[in-house]
């Protein structure tokens, strides 16, 4: 093996634009190792029996590794695959090739630190050195105007805060060649979905959109969205939709697994406010990106609360562990259509608008008063674009036992349909039995009697048991 090789360890940084890790080891190594691990635990069922990486998810993470073994190959290298521990199988493979540093960017959450603390003590006790980057947000952890153990816990504070720091900093460049040991062999074979997870998820032709993996993908969801559609435009406007690709941007499941960075997306927006149109929605989609890094700043600022029942606002309240609604919620059977839809489009896709989101967790928190954290488990196991401190921040938030600064956040469920989806296209779209009822008839199950209409309309709790949706 060459002298000096390093090796890059890729977790959910699956690029080769703006990449700190990768350029760092560029930087000071003569031979570069990219590697990706595939964790089994990944792949493992969670307690509510369920696997912890969906279908979905699972295929859009091969499809990012396949794009960026093509990319890496066009460059000189390739993409190794190991699979097992990272923390035990990456400084095993570093000894073996004799590299001299693993570079590898951090994460925030337990699980992941663990892992990376662990593979950290292997490495050095071999003699290995570790380099790690914080990576994954627009603003720099370091460059933040105070300790991260102060971080405000108001959303709105800690973004007037970043603003007064001005602009983001710049991309780092894509390098156009990776130097890569060409005498020797490695294991760059990736496996088949199917052996991951079994039988690859059927596409749903009802989906919002077709989600395929990869930064190429992600660069090109990129310029469709602000340059070929405009739609970053009317942003603002959109984003609260429930139907069709362009309401939002879609660039979640690509920005979960770092094939996308989000320095990319800000000066993109910065490049269409100078040479297209500068308003209020192109500020509102920086203004989202912001609440990704607020989420993640608040992970690493509150460890293991994020976790835990009582929040990180420590509220106990008595949650109800009541399986069998719990079922009907996941399964989209709770009788009210704007929940339904709206899990039966989570199931079908593994996507679900914001708005959507916001409602099944407030309708499962606040009116079936079910335990957060199974709803957050849930989540973790069927969306595309999951991420650890977006999903349980946002979880936290809705149930009440985190960052909302207003407390007993509730969202009427029949309010929110008859704002969002007045003409009742959503429900229509995704609970087939409901085409008979227009408009707004359609939120109204046919199922329920006047008594229970009335109750649905206006109430704070919905009536048990529920109706029999099992046909709809
Ligand atoms: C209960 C709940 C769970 C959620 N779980 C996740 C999750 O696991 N992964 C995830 O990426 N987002 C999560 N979100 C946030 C949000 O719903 C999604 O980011 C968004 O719907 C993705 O679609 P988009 O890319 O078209 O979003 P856009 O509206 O186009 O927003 C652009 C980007 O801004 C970020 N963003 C937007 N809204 C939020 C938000 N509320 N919190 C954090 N970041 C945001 C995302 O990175 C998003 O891709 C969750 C929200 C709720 C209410």
């Amino acid at each position: 093996m060459p002298q000096n090789t390093a090796l890059l360890w890729l977790r959910n940084d699956l690029r080769v634009h703006d990449h700190a890790a990768l350029t760092g080891a560029l930087e000071n190594a003569n031979y570069l190792l990219p590697v990706y691990c595939f964790d089994p635990r990944h792949f493992a069922d969670t307690e509510l029996g369920i696997p912890k990486t969906g279908g979905f998810r699972a295929k859009f993470l091969i499809e990012c590794l396949e794009d960026l073994q093509r990319t890496l190959k066009a460059k000189g290298a390739d993409l190794i695959v190991l699979q097992g521990y990272p923390e035990i199988k990456v400084p095993e493979f570093a000894e073996q090739v004799g590299a001299t540093t693993i570079y590898f960017s951090k994460e925030v959450t337990q699980e992941e630190i663990k892992v990376e603390e662990t593979l950290e003590e292997r490495a050095w006790a071999q003699g290995i050195r570790t380099e790690s980057y914080w990576q994954a947000t627009l603003y720099q952890l370091d460059a933040l105007p105070f300790p991260i153990n102060q971080l405000p816990e108001v959303f709105t504070v800690f973004r007037k805060e970043c603003e007064k720091m001005g602009e983001i900093k710049k991309m780092l460049p894509e390098p156009e060649h990776v130097p890569f040991p060409k005498e020797q062999t490695f294991p760059c074979t990736l496996p088949a979905l199917e052996a991951l997870i079994g039988p690859p998820p059927k596409k749903d032709k009802k989906a919002a959109m077709d989600f395929v993996g990869g930064e190429n993908r992600a660069l090109e969801r990129l310029s469709h969205y602000f340059w070929e559609t405009k739609s970053l435009a009317s942003y603002k406007t959109t984003r609260n939709g429930l139907l069709g690709a362009d309401f939002s941007s879609k660039f979640s499941p690509w920005l979960a697994l770092g094939a996308l960075s989000p320095r990319k997306i800000y000066w993109e927006i910065k490049k269409f406010e100078t040479e297209e149109t500068k308003n209020s929605s192109t500020y509102w989609l920086f203004f989202e990106l912001v609440w990704r890094d607020f989420f993640r700043f608040a992970a690493k600022k509150h460890g293991n609360r994020f976790f835990q029942v009582e929040g990180i606002s420590n509220q106990s309240r008595v949650w109800s562990s009541d399986k069998s609604q719990f079922e009907q919620w996941t399964q989209g059977n709770t009788g009210i259509p704007m929940i339904d839809a709206n899990m039966r489009e989570l199931n079908a896709t593994g996507y679900m608008s914001n708005r959507g989101r916001q409602l099944v967790a407030s309708f499962l928190t606040h009116d079936l008063g079910i335990d957060w954290r199974w709803g957050a488990s849930y989540f973790e196991s069927r969306l595309i674009d999951y991420d650890v401190c977006s999903n349980w921040g946002n979880w936290m938030y809705v149930a009440g036992v985190g960052h909302d600064p207003r407390q007993n956040r509730y969202f009427n469920i029949l309010n929110q349909a008859k704002k969002y989806d007045k003409d009742g296209d959503f429900v229509r779209h995704w609970l087939p039995k409901l085409k008979k009822l227009e408009g707004f008839d359609a939120h109204q199950p046919f199922a329920f009697t006047d008594k229970e209409k009335a109750v649905r309309m206006g109430g704070n709790s919905y009536p048990k048991p529920m109706v029999d949706v099992s046909k709809w």
